[in-house]
């Protein structure tokens, strides 16, 4: 059988130790070039480019002029030095070139309909062209990059964990629900008509299951499904580094997890993180930063208003007054106020105000109160400050959230800094916007000893042994000790309104297996495409994925969601309920 010349040598691995060799490479038409009576064609692989050279008396000379960027060559040729003149210091293989002596067209291709190899016009191409061509979009070299680095970090946190003598186990996909707080994806059963899988939300229960089985250290890259409402920077799949121990304390897991970040960010970036890394527990996260994500690369700390701003703006007993104040920067007054204008747009149960002293007149979305404010506040020109009134959780979660995107609108931020610190003592309960009792995190994370009592009198004052890790802003894991006991549990799910058959029905079998010798555990899950897109500078998650999912969710190349043929809806018995 008849196969196609092989490559002996990668494009951009070519150097002037190879000057004389006779070389195959296999890749893509970068560019042609035709100067006089010599074509140059740039040949590429993922390694990089490498000049090929052909001479009009070259009877593949007439091929060449043929070739297009991006068709799939197979060269055979000699390595030579570049005449001094024509040494390209920019290029690592620019020292040398190939002199072409065979050439096959291995596959055509017609013009690109993105401009992958045009940073500038990239930068205006729209992400769902890229999407709609990511197999185009992924022969940029930047996302190579950033693939590569994914893949090197993963590996790196694998090794680690391995030589701790974790054990990497799969989990199902297909399972009932797990919950974490999101919708379900469901899959009805072909089998079972009317019944479903729940693509799992997170591998918790299984890998409670797993400690409970005696495996005692776990670990999985876990694909975790969730159908949330679409957000920018959200995937209904994602993947976690899914970690859980037994007979181990919240110290434990936090400092494993310490070991492992630092060992991977040395290894992968050569960047050092704090050791120990810092900690804030929720309620000074909230004091001082308004939100339990907070990045901790500039200061701007939250205040608490006075009384004559409480008379100003007429706060009731209950409510607080917090203030968010910050410099401008060199930026212009109205553009600051359209970047604020942009967080005031979501209706919420608070009241906002803010004030902006440019160069010129004073700004405001509250002239009653405008120029009040601004004496009150003391706010100096190139200030602007932003006054939230109301629950105090939701004033401070709103000046948050405003304070850590400012960070990075007003470049307030270190660039080469990773700033990931813990946070800790978060309550075991909220209340959802019914008033009805909801887990914090999960319904399987253990409230601290010393709180068990509190259940009964005042749940909302309990805290959770959990934790969450934050990097630059972000949350990128959290986890928790788990309830290793039944009668706990129990009483856990009853006081988030299960009743017994409901409790049974679902989570009967954690139930049962918490009565056959379950250990103290704990664990966390890391979300690795945040944590890779953060540690390589990218606002977007999407640049670390080979192939997401755009902001509506959908797939623009493949066209998923789609409609299953007709023939499968039947086989589920599905037909009927959707005609
Ligand atoms: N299962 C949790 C989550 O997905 C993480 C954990 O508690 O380990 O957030």
């Amino acid at each position: 059988m008849s196969t196609f010349l092989k490559r002996t040598h990668w494009c951009g691995e070519l150097r002037r130790e190879d000057v004389g060799c006779e070389v195959v490479i296999n890749g893509w038409v970068h560019a042609v070039r035709k100067v006089g009576r010599i074509s140059f064609v740039l040949v590429r692989d993922r390694t990089g480019v490498i000049q090929v050279v052909v001479g009009s008396r070259n009877p593949y000379y007439r091929v060449v002029e043929g070739l297009a960027p991006e068709d799939v060559v197979a060269v055979r040729g000699v390595v030579r030095a570049r005449p001094p003149s024509q040494v390209n210091p920019e290029l690592p293989t620019g020292e040398v070139e190939v002199e072409l002596s065979e050439l096959i067209v291995l596959s055509k291709a017609k013009p690109l309909p993105i401009p992958i190899f045009d940073p500038e016009l990239m930068k205006t191409t729209s992400e769902s062209v890229r999407l709609k061509y990511r197999y185009l979009d992924l022969r940029r070299p930047e996302m190579f990059f950033n693939l590569v680095s994914r893949a090197r970090f993963l590996r790196t946190l694998r090794n680690s964990l391995d030589s701790r003598g974790f054990v990497e186990v799969e989990t199902p996909y297909l399972a009932r629900s797990t919950p974490e707080g999101a919708r379900d994806f469901l899959v009805p059963s072909r089998l079972y008509p009317g019944r479903f899988y729940a693509l799992t939300q997170s591998p918790q229960l299984f890998k409670q299951l797993l400690m409970i089985a005696g495996f005692e250290r776990y670990y999985q890259f876990a694909r975790c499904f969730r159908d949330e409402d679409p957000r920018a920077d959200r995937q209904p799949e994602f993947t976690q580094l899914d970690i859980e121990m037994s007979f181990v304390t919240k110290e434990d897991v936090i400092s494993l997890v310490e070991e492992l970040m630092r060992e991977t960010f040395a290894k992968t970036l050569n960047a050092e993180l704090p050791d120990p890394l810092p900690r804030l527990t929720y309620s000074e996260a909230l004091k001082k930063y308004g939100i339990d994500k907070p990045d901790i690369r500039f200061e701007n700390l939250l205040e608490d208003g006075g009384e004559d701003l409480r008379v100003l703006l007429n706060a009731g007993s209950g409510e607080s007054v917090r203030a968010l104040r910050f410099g401008i920067g060199g930026r212009a007054a109205g553009a600051v106020r359209e970047f604020i204008e942009g967080f005031l747009t979501h209706e919420d149960a608070i009241r906002r105000y803010y004030v902006i002293k440019g160069s010129g007149a004073l700004l405001s979305n509250d002239e009653s109160v405008g120029s009040e404010l601004a004496k009150l506040l003391d706010v100096g020109v190139g200030e602007a400050v932003v006054v939230a009134v109301g629950d105090y959780v939701r004033t401070s979660e709103f000046l948050g959230g405003l304070r850590n995107a400012l960070g990075r609108y007003l470049d307030l931020v270190r660039k080469d800094v990773f700033a990931m610190l813990w946070i800790t003592e978060f309550p075991l309960f909220e209340l959802n916007e019914s008033g009805v009792l909801t887990p914090r995190h999960h319904p399987f994370t253990s409230p601290r000893p010393e709180d068990v009592s509190k259940l009964d009198v005042t749940p909302l004052d309990v805290i959770a042994q959990s934790y969450d890790l934050v990097l630059n802003g972000y949350e990128i894991g959290g986890g928790s000790i788990r309830i290793n006991n039944r009668g706990l549990q129990e009483k856990i799910f009853t006081m988030l309104g299960l009743t017994i058959e409901e409790m049974y029905d679902r989570y009967g079998f954690l139930l049962e297996a918490l009565d056959y010798g379950a250990p103290p555990h704990g664990g966390i899950a890391i979300g690795v495409d945040r944590l890779v897109a953060v540690a390589l500078g990218h606002d977007s998650i999407r640049e670390v994925i080979a192939f997401p999912k755009n902001k509506e969710m959908m797939d623009p190349m493949t066209g998923a969601p789609g409609k299953p043929p007709e023939e499968h809806l039947r086989e589920i018995k599905w037909l009927k309920v959707l005609l």
